[in-house]
């Protein structure tokens, strides 16, 4: 296995807690003007909504998506690490002092790596969305009708392997340096949570590139 991705699986779910009480958890319960300018829907969260049975639905999928979350990041993510393992053998990222990357080798690579990886991430959630037969699977990364940081790992395991397999495609194709490869890993990491967490604060790096 590749010591980058297996450190980096090391850090998915304390990364993960530290975001969500950090970064996700005060908007979500101060709710003042200042984060809520931000807000991407204007629709009340729904565990505030004023219908019961609309906060009863919230929290008891909430309570299934702790599960699936945790399935995910703990069983899920390391299985498939382990699986890339065994079916590109021969693609090592070298750790090596050695071979370690200059400044601007280490940014094209970075570059590079999340362009390729928009590229994929579009088209396989495209194609989940096009054939039903991958949507049965995809949809159910939808059952939030608003986005929170719970979505973010929330999957059903067929789509959580695509959803990995783009960065996993990523590094066979560029073989950056490990050390590289946390960084890129970090920050897809970084970005799926951004991407859920339903407010689109301008301060989060991830919203100050086009891509
Ligand atoms: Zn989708």
């Amino acid at each position: 296995m590749h010591t980058s991705e297996v450190l980096l699986w090391f850090i998915v779910l304390p990364y993960f807690i530290l975001y969500a009480l950090a970064v996700a958890l005060p908007p979500y319960l101060l709710e003042w003007d200042f984060f809520e300018q931000f807000k991407i829907s204007k629709d009340a969260w729904p565990w505030k909504d004023e219908r019961e049975a609309v906060r009863r639905k919230f929290w008891k999928l909430m309570r299934r998506s702790l599960v699936i979350d945790t399935m995910n990041i703990l069983i899920l993510a390391p299985f498939y690490v382990y699986v890339k393992g065994i079916l590109l053998p021969s693609r090592t990222m070298s750790f090596s002092v050695d071979s370690w990357p200059t400044y601007m080798k280490s940014f094209s690579d970075i570059i590079v790596s999340i362009v390729l990886h928009e590229f994929i991430f579009y088209w396989s959630h495209r194609l989940m969305h096009t054939y039903p037969v991958l949507y049965k699977h995809h949809k159910v990364h939808h059952e939030y009708k608003q986005n929170n940081i719970l979505a973010a790992h929330h999957f059903n395991s067929i789509d959580y392997l695509f959803s990995v397999a783009g960065p996993v495609l990523t590094s066979v194709v560029v073989q950056p340096h490990g050390m590289t490869q946390i960084q890129i890993g970090l920050w897809i990491l970084t970005a799926n949570l951004d991407d859920h967490l339903g407010y689109a604060f301008p301060w989060s790096p991830v919203r100050w590139f086009p891509l």
